[in-house]
C-alpha cells in the first residue's frame, strides 16, 4: 500500500486530495497548521488508512516509517491571507519546502510541490506557458506569496538535480469548489457569499482584470496525473476558459438568481491584469484538460456555500 504525506492536507485543496488517494487506496497521513486549513474539512473520513497530525511543516517534520509520496500543499494561498500571514506565508514556502523536500530525501519519496500562476506575476505574455519566466514585484504585497513560491519551484529543481529526487511542480491556476472558506476572500467565495445574503458584491477595479476558473475535482485529476508521471518540469494545470471579473460577477448573480448590486472597489497593488495557462503540455503530456463546465461546477459550489450559510435549497 502507498503510504503518502499531504501537507496542507486540511485546506480547500490539500482535503480533495486527501479524498482522492484514500479513494485510491494510499495510506494518507494529513498533516496541517490549521492556520488556514480547517478540521471540518476532514471530519467526514472515517478510514483507518488515515492519520491526521498538527504540525507547522516551517518546523523539522518528523514521521516514523516508510513514505512513498509527499504532496507540499501547506500555505496560506487567497491575497488576504498573504496580506494577515505574509512571514509564515514565507516561511511555508521556503523552510517549509526545504524540510519537506529533506524528508523526500530521506524517505526517498516522490515529491510534489503545489506552485502556482503568480510565479508569472502580472504577466506579459499571454496565454502563459511554462517557459515564461514572469514579471513579479518582490516587494509588494503579494511577492510574499510569488517569491516564495518561486524559491520553493528553485529549491525543488536544485534537490532533483543535485539529489536525484523525483519531483513534481504543478502550476496551479485559479481553483474553485466546495470547501473554500466563506471568508477565504478570493473572488468566487467573495460573490458568492455576497450574492447569496443580499449583500453588494464587490468587484475590484472597472472588472475588467481576467482569470480562468478550474473547478477543483478537475485540478486534482490532473495533479494526480502529473504525480504519476514522469515528468519533472513544471507543468501549469487550470482551465483555460478566460473571462472578466466583470462577466464573472454577472454569472454568480445569474446563477444564484441574486439581486445584489455591484458594488466597484478599487483595485489591489499589483493585481494581475490578465491570467490564462497554456495547458498544451498537460493535454501532451498527461492526457489531462477540464471537463467540468463553470454552471457545472457552479452549481456544486452554491449548494456548498448555501450549506455553509445555513440556506435552504430551493
Ligand atoms: N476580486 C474582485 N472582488 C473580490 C475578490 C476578488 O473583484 O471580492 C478580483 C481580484 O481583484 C482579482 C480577481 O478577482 O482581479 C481574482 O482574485 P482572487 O483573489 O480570486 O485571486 P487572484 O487570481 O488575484 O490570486
Amino acid at each position: 500500500m502507498h503510504r503518502t504525506l499531504i501537507t496542507g492536507g486540511a485546506g480547500f485543496l490539500g482535503s480533495h486530495l486527501c479524498d482522492y488517494l484514500l479513494n485510491k487506496g494510499h495510506h494518507v497521513i494529513c498533516m496541517d497548521n490549521l492556520i488556514t486549513g480547517s478540521l471540518e474539512n476532514i471530519k467526514h473520513i472515517k478510514s483507518d488508512r488515515f492519520t491526521f497530525i498538527e504540525h507547522n511543516v516551517t518546523k523539522f517534520i518528523d514521521i516514523d516509517g516508510p513514505i512513498d509520496y509527499i504532496l507540499h500543499f501547506a500555505s496560506p494561498a487567497s491575497p488576504i491571507d498573504y496580506l494577515e500571514f505574509p512571514i509564515p506565508t514565507l516561511k511555508v514556502g521556503s523552510l517549509g519546502t526545504h524540510n519537506a523536500l529533506g524528508l523526500a530525501k530521506k524517505k526517498k519519496s516522490v515529491f510534489l510541490i503545489a506552485s502556482t500562476s503568480e510565479v508569472y506575476g502580472d504577466p506579459l505574455v499571454h496565454p502563459q506557458s511554462e517557459d515564461y519566466w514572469g514579471n513579479v514585484n518582490p516587494i509588494g504585497p503579494r511577492g510574499v506569496y510569488d517569491e516564495a513560491k518561486r524559491f520553493a519551484e528553485a529549491i525543488t529543481m536544485a534537490y532533483h538535480r543535485y539529489h536525484n529526487i523525483d519531483t513534481k511542480i504543478v502550476r496551479i491556476f485559479n481553483t474553485y469548489g466546495p470547501r473554500m472558506r466563506l471568508n477565504d476572500g478570493r473572488a468566487i467565495p467573495n460573490f458568492l457569499k455576497q450574492a447569496l445574503t443580499g449583500k453588494e458584491l464587490t468587484a475590484y477595479g472597472d472588472g475588467s482584470q481576467t482569470r480562468s476558473f478550474c473547478y477543483v475535482s478537475d485540478l486534482i485529476e490532473g495533479i494526480y496525473r502529473l504525480l504519476m508521471s514522469n515528468i519533472n518540469d513544471p507543468i501549469n494545470i487550470g482551465n483555460p476558459i478566460e473571462m472578466t471579473i466583470q462577466q464573472m460577477v454577472e454569472k454568480i448573480l445569474q446563477a444564484t438568481g441574486s439581486h445584489s448590486k455591484i458594488s466597484y472597489r478599487p483595485l489591489p497593488e499589483d493585481d494581475p491584469k490578465v491570467r490564462q495557462p497554456n495547458i498544451e503540455k498537460a493535454v501532451k503530456y498527461l492526457g489531462w484538460e477540464p471537463q467540468i463546465k463553470l454552471d457545472e461546477g457552479l452549481k456544486t459550489t452554491i449548494e456548498y456555500f448555501k450549506n455553509q450559510l445555513g440556506i435552504e435549497s430551493s
